[in-house]
């Protein structure tokens, strides 16, 4: 339909946001974040993920959808890397609970007692078929925020990781400063991005992040969210780097529930490391904190259609 409308005249512009958000981290400037939605009523959401998972070691029926980072060992040693705790089962009652209309939650991380930590990757310019390699061995969720031009040369790179469980969701057509941008072009940045990823891979975003986490307390970035379809803003509280990641909090350490920026990068912009040495790295870093990784999604209840 109306995808690619404006995309060939920005050509030049994906290669100077690749630039500002390799300076940028993409937007460490994206700390504070409010509380999940005030309490939500909406009726369960229907999760078409999957076969039920395995029955408890209490003997208690596990909620649907399996537990990720189900590698075994083998798979992590081919990575180097030491086996991740397999995330517990996904909460049957959802931390986050979304409303089908009004304001959206703005989030950073969920509040669970589980040792688990989400990873976000971000933007798309890395296409590298080791990390789709990499994914499929391990088994390790993750969620996409796929920015329209970034991918748009190669959707298809996306559809193995879509096809793990992976959810993709919507960081704009091409990646600007949404609170220097009047709230048209705010919608059109979202609205856009939202049509193309729904076409592309069949299901519409339910979670949006502003590049840079910019505008994302804003009254008027939340309207324009809400006038497209997610609904919910996601930040973050810590960013990967190269090999380690930077944190928001004082301590430096991973909390349950966190939820981990990391980019869609290669050589070029990691000093020469690869995204699946950026990646292996990120998950020694949150190995050697005794935490596991979950799926953010689980831990989500959609709106009610
Ligand atoms: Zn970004």
């Amino acid at each position: 339909m109306n995808r690619d409308g404006r995309s060939r005249t920005r050509t030049y512009a994906v290669g100077a946001l690749a630039l500002l958000a390799l300076a940028t981290g993409c937007g460490d400037n994206g700390g504070g974040a409010a509380a999940p939605a005030g309490g939500g009523t909406s009726a369960a959401a229907p999760r078409p993920t999957g076969a039920a998972a395995p029955t408890s070691a209490a003997g208690t029926p596990a909620p649907t959808a399996p537990a990720p980072a189900g590698a075994d060992a083998a798979a992590w040693a081919k990575w180097n890397l030491k086996p991740l705790a397999p995330a517990p089962a996904p909460p049957t009652d959802k931390p986050i609970k979304l409303e089908r209309t009004g304001t959206v939650p703005v989030f950073s991380e969920v509040k669970t007692t589980d040792k688990v930590v989400f990873i976000t990757i971000d933007d798309g310019a890395e296409k590298d078929p080791k990390f789709v390699e990499m994914l499929t061995e391990l088994k390790v969720p993750i969620s996409m925020f796929l920015t329209r031009d970034i991918v748009k040369n190669d959707y298809g790179y996306f559809k193995p990781l879509q096809a793990l469980g992976n959810h993709i969701q919507n960081h704009t057509v091409d990646h600007p400063v949404m609170s220097k941008i009047p709230a048209e072009k705010q919608k059109s940045e979202i609205c856009d991005a939202q049509s193309a990823l729904t076409q592309q891979y069949g299901t519409a975003p339910l979670l949006f992040r502003p590049p840079f986490g910019d505008g994302a307390n804003t009254p008027t970035l939340n309207n324009s969210v809400q006038q497209c379809g997610p609904r919910a803003i996601v930040l973050w509280r810590e960013s990967m780097q190269i090999h380690d990641m930077q944190y928001q909090a004082a301590d430096k350490k991973l909390k349950s529930g966190d939820i981990i920026l990391a980019h869609f990068r290669g050589p070029k912009e990691l000093k020469g490391a690869t995204m699946t040495q950026m990646f292996g790295d990120l998950l020694a870093r949150i190995q050697e904190q005794g935490f596991s990784v979950a799926r953010l999604e689980d831990y989500i209840q959609a709106p009610a259609s």
